[in-house]
């Protein structure tokens, strides 16, 4: 199984484009979340594919940065198939209805919307998919995805909590958001808070303890850097440890 980042920043950040990932295995090519809006196209073009050829996506909550892609697969691919809490997916459906206007049933006719429940696990697209609720400004689900016993594990957006642990138990891979390290700047901290996302110290505590095999930092914002990130959490995850760029491949 294949997991390649498409975006790895946080909204305002100068070059990373914001959340996206792509699961490929066997079966059909699987986002999970979309990057911010259009440029969605440009990281799949940069990997040699098109946007023609994705019909399943996860949107894990209902921020413009993890839905925005949804504009363009809309108008690309048919059918397109998307699933997520009821309240990103009527998110998701008010911005193509908001985009497309007069055109926007042509284009909603081939959009199918798949409401999913925390705490229940769901076959998508030739994969095994769990969903558990976190903590941030709306309603947000990890996602614990597995396939021929690999585990890949998503955050999401989420402040420190139980679930974003549970989700990640013994998982190959966490992608664990987080926009900085403590030591790009103390002013940023109560930031981050209000934001409802963790540092690179507390994603680390949280792998250490899911007892992951490997954590990658992901949701970087524009003041976080690898270096101190790398660093905070080094000192807390043993595992293997990445804060990877926009268009990176972690083979499983
Ligand atoms: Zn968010
Ligand atoms: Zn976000």
């Amino acid at each position: 199984m294949k997991l390649y980042t498409l975006g790895t920043g946080a909204p305002l950040h100068y070059t990373r484009a914001t959340t996206g990932f792509l699961v490929e295995a066997a079966g059909e090519p699987l986002l999970i979340d979309t990057c911010g809006g259009f440029e969605l196209v440009r990281r799949l073009k940069a990997l040699g594919k098109t946007p023609e050829g994705f019909h399943h996506a996860v949107l894990t909550h209902r921020h413009g940065d993890h839905i925005g892609g949804v504009m363009a697969l809309a108008i690309a691919a048919n059918p397109l198939h998307l699933y997520g809490s009821a309240d990103a997916l009527q998110a998701t459906k008010d911005l193509l209805t908001l985009t497309y206007g007069e055109a926007a049933f042509n284009v909603l006719e081939h959009v199918q919307f798949h409401p999913v429940e925390a705490g229940r696990a769901y076959d998508i697209a030739g994969y095994t998919l769990e969903f558990l609720e976190v903590v941030h400004r709306v309603p947000t689900l990890a996602v614990r995805l597995e396939h021929a016993g690999k585990v890949i594990a998503f955050s999401a957006d989420t402040l420190p909590c139980d679930n974003a642990i549970e989700v990640a138990k013994h998982a190959d891979l966490y992608l664990c958001d987080a926009l900085c390290a403590r030591a790009d700047g103390a002013s940023y901290i109560p930031r981050v808070k209000d934001l409802q996302h963790p540092i690179a110290a507390e994603a680390a505590q949280m792998a250490k303890e899911a007892g992951a095999k490997a954590l990658a930092l992901t949701h970087i914002a524009r003041y976080g850097t690898a270096e101190n990130m790398l660093k905070e959490a080094g000192d807390i995850f043993s595992g293997e440890l990445s804060v990877p760029d926009d268009l990176h491949c972690f083979e499983l």
